[in-house]
């Protein structure tokens, strides 16, 4: 069996997290591309040595692991640096993707792909793509609840992130997750979108 690739793409605190548990309880297979990312960048990782020769030992701390902070600060200080970590990391990632699609049993594999929206590759991987979106103001709310953030910091990364309308732009489906929208709501678009998605269907292709 072939299963349905979804992307799933939302803003910070717009509820990404918790429908794609959704899926995931509904027999979906989960490929989170920044576990992978991390995944591969442990100490021990399979990205370590192609990175170690592009930027030598100081790209790694003292267990082995990629160094985030540091990284964070070559990229400050030589614009390249980060292109050329996406292009260590990119590939790897798609191809261990690729890799849990094609061994999957179940009829939907849900990609979690933060920039969906700027990846036209990642676009062209996906059969359909959800959107979760909600008011700027809630994801202000949920963030700074969450995880303790105050409200500047929650409003400057959402400024550095895609627009709501952009993101809605490529969306198939947009699950509207605001402030009066429950859990149980929630469960229900996702089993409606399953329902619809989940058997293969005549002209499914593109
Ligand atoms: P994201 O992955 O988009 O950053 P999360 O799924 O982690 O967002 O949601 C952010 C926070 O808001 C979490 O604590 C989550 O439990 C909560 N949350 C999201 N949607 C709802 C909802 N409809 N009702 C109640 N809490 C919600």
């Amino acid at each position: 069996m072939t299963a349905r690739r979804i992307g799933l793409t939302g803003g910070i605190g717009s509820g990404k997290s918790t429908v794609a548990n959704l899926w995931v309880g509904l027999g979906a297979r989960l490929v989170d591309t920044d576990a992978i990312a991390r995944e591969l960048t442990v100490a021990g990782g399979a990205a370590l040595p192609a990175i170690q020769r592009e930027f030598g030992p100081v790209a790694l701390d003292s267990a082995g692991a990629l160094d985030r902070g540091r990284m964070r600060e070559l990229a400050f200080a030589d614009p390249t640096v980060r292109r050329r970590l996406e292009a260590v990391l990119h590939p790897m990632i798609g191809a261990l993707a690729q890799q849990r699609t094609t061994d999957a049993t179940e009829p939907i594999v849900v990609f979690d792909v933060p920039l969906l929206t700027e990846s036209s590759l990642w676009r062209r991987r996906c059969d359909r793509i959800v959107v979760v979106d909600c008011l700027e103001a809630t994801q202000v709310q949920r963030v700074m609840q969450r995880s303790q953030w105050s409200e500047d910091q929650v409003r400057k990364v959402i400024a550095q992130q895609t627009s709501r309308s952009r993101r809605r732009a490529i969306a198939d489906a947009v699950i509207y997750n605001d402030g009066s929208t429950t859990i149980d709501n929630l469960a229900e678009s996702v089993q409606s979108l399953w329902n619809l998605w989940s058997s293969a269907q005549p002209g499914d292709a593109h």
